[in-house]
């Protein structure tokens, strides 16, 4: 039997991590929008991955308000699909596979630096351009000087061995136009697996993209500075890097990005005050430029209207008293 699985695949990847806000739910529209428009199957990837800060009341509070504000998924958690699972908790196998495949390449090594050591060093005024990464030469321990600091009950951190040629990584973003990037300076040697065992985000969103054939990505532009080092990911495990589009973020009246920090603009929270899931969606179209003033809409009435590149290349300051 064959399966008729649409070519174009978007994808948002909400972290459960507190109650879901005006800024998430501004991504997952805009992300929406462009997979409606373009007839693809779009795929809700819950990323769980760090048990610190996931909870799983806060990821069933998600897709309850998600669905509350009218927005619908072809593959999640709940429904299932080709790429199952769709949980990061569920898929550290893959993320240890994808470890196993650049170990083999020789672009792994363990780091023993002390998360202090590289702070340190990373916020010194000639810091190694302020990106985190390992001060102590780890790569050129031997396998004695390993054991030996395990044997103190160190334990290392995983870190990209980055090659220190060919890593220029060219890519025409979506929304903001062509982008060039020197992946050896701007991201060094990253973490790929944290000291206590859990996979960084920047190999877990690679492995996932790339297994689950996503072309299209769109989402905030906080991520630009992580897609270089991603495409260069991708093409290492042999995938093909998705198309991206990084989308201003929303910003309250004193410059801060929409959070968790912004506890009256919780989707649950201005249900609670009475206003309705349409007239919230009116103000996201309305920021998007969709709509010439904010009116109650559904997102299906707003499909064939995003033009990405038309989006502002800016952050959008919203007065968010006006709101609530
Ligand atoms: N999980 C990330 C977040 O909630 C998004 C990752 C991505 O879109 O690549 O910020």
């Amino acid at each position: 039997m064959t399966r008729t699985i649409p070519t174009a695949r978007g994808r948002f990847a909400p972290s459960p991590t507190g109650a879901i806000h005006l800024g998430n739910v501004w991504t997952a529209l805009l992300a929406w929008l462009d997979a409606r428009q373009r007839g693809a199957a779009f795929v809700l990837r819950m990323e769980d991955l760090d048990p610190d800060r996931s909870r799983p009341h806060y990821a069933a509070q998600l897709l309850h308000d998600l669905r509350w504000l009218g927005l619908d998924w072809d593959e999640g958690p709940e429904i299932g699909g080709p790429s199952a699972p769709y949980r990061q908790d569920e898929r550290r196998g893959l993320y240890a596979e994808a470890l196993a495949t650049l170990k083999r390449e020789g672009l792994v090594y363990a780091c023993f630096c002390t998360r202090a050591e590289v702070r340190a060093a990373a916020s010194a005024p000639h810091g190694i351009a302020q990106r985190e990464q390992c001060v102590n030469r780890c790569w050129s321990l031997s396998q004695r000087e390993q054991a030996e600091r395990i044997a103190k009950r160190r334990r290392p951190c995983l870190r990209i061995r980055m090659p220190h040629t060919a890593t220029s990584i060219h890519f025409d973003d979506l929304c903001r136009g062509p982008h060039s990037e020197q992946v050896s300076l701007a991201a060094g040697d990253f973490v790929l697996r944290r000291a206590d065992g859990v996979h960084a985000y920047q190999l877990a969103v690679v492995v996932d993209d790339g297994l689950m054939g996503i072309t299209h990505v769109v989402r905030g532009a906080d991520l630009l500075d992580s897609t270089a080092r991603q495409m260069w990911l991708h093409h290492v495990l042999g995938f093909r890097p998705p198309h991206f589009a990084h989308v201003p973020l929303l910003i309250d009246n004193v410059g801060q990005r929409l959070s968790k920090r912004h506890a009256s603009l919780a989707v649950a929270a201005l249900r609670a005050a009475g206003i309705g899931a349409p007239t919230i969606i009116g103000w996201l179209a309305h920021w998007a430029g969709l709509l010439s003033a904010p009116q109650a809409v559904r997102p299906t009435e707003l499909v064939g209207l995003l033009d990405l590149e038309r989006l502002p290349k800016h952050d959008i300051v919203i007065e968010t008293q006006m709101l609530v």
